[in-house]
């Protein structure tokens, strides 16, 4: 009879709540420890962008910890012994996806047994670009498209509150106001690549990070290496690209935080040879240090875009 089967799992749940209030009261009610086994919410992220991303989604009683740290390379990341733990430890895995984290992406499947782990960029509202230089690999950095980055918060608050749904208000409400302030940056960003004309609107990078902002915003975007970072530039496409530059008469050139030096080195060098200008240095796939202008999501794509209507708009 459903009655009896619904009295067999309201007395089962009671059981379970007199076990977890007993074992409360034999352990400590309210530990506020950080260690694992705390009943402080986990939530672990895999870039800094999505570490920023949750920080603005929970209160001060939620743990967020970035496995990626400023700077890092998430194509190439190098995987730590801590790595696997945290995230057995986690209770919401927030990834990318779209095989941005490829070194990280069997540690998280084999871990990840207690976690809602959820790959934020796979999602049916992100049209996902190709790679000229992968067949069949999608590009993964959908985030610099801000309408993206606005699904990517929307997924990490329905994870927070799968997890956690006494607090699912609290989410909801912080996630209203972060994306009321993505709309502000949006805006901005929009705004500020008008002020460009049009024919201006090329620019070169170190790897190919940027064809979502530069479909969205207006910006062709030429790069020495296709989407990962794992690819060495072939001689070939350096020949091919700085023909580009001198056929297109691209006014700035730009070097990127988290990749190598190698790269960057042959942006300065095709820059050398075009006599174009080194338009500063972009963030692709970290934000900066956290005391920074572009420590944040935010402020970094204030800070690229700055960056790029600055080299673009020279005369
Ligand atoms: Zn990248």
């Amino acid at each position: 009879m459903p009655s009896s089967g619904l009295i067999n799992q309201v007395s089962h749940k009671l059981a379970v709540a007199c076990l977890c209030l007993w074992f409360g009261l034999m352990t400590g009610c309210g530990d506020t420890s950080t260690e694992a086994g705390s009943d402080r919410l986990t939530v672990v992220c895999t870039t800094t962008m999505i570490a920023d991303l949750a920080k603005n989604l929970v209160g001060d009683d939620v743990q967020v910890i970035g496995i990626m740290k400023t700077g890092e390379d998430p194509h190439v990341y190098d995987v730590r012994p801590r790595d696997a733990q945290m995230i057995a430890d986690a209770d919401v895995v927030l990834m990318n996806g779209l095989h941005l984290e490829s070194t990280l992406e069997h540690i998280i499947e084999n871990n990840a047994e207690q976690a809602v782990v959820v790959r934020l960029a796979e999602d049916d509202r992100i049209a996902t670009l190709g790679s000229e230089t992968k067949e069949g690999a999608p590009d993964p950095h959908c985030w610099f498209n801000i309408e993206y980055f606005k699904v990517y918060t929307e997924r990490a608050c329905d994870a927070l509150i799968a997890a956690d749904p006494d607090n699912a208000e609290a989410y909801k409400e912080r996630t209203v106001a972060y994306l009321a302030e993505l709309d502000t940056l949006q805006a901005y960003v929009v705004e500020q690549l008008d002020t460009v004309p049009q024919d201006q609107r090329v620019i070169v990078t170190s790897h190919d990070a940027f064809q979502y902002f530069g479909k969205r915003y207006g910006v062709e975007v030429l790069a020495v290496i296709g989407i990962s970072t794992e690819q060495q530039p072939r001689p070939q496409d350096i020949a091919a690209l700085e023909a580009k530059v001198a056929d297109r008469g691209v006014k700035a050139l730009f070097i990127e935080t988290s990749v190598s030096r190698t790269l960057n080195d042959i942006v300065k060098k095709l820059a050398d040879h075009s006599g174009a200008a080194i338009g500063g240095t972009l963030y692709s796939d970290s934000l900066g240090d956290p005391d920074t202008d572009a420590g944040t999501y935010i402020g970094m794509v204030r800070h690229n875009t700055d960056l790029i209507v600055k080299a673009l708009s020279q005369p």
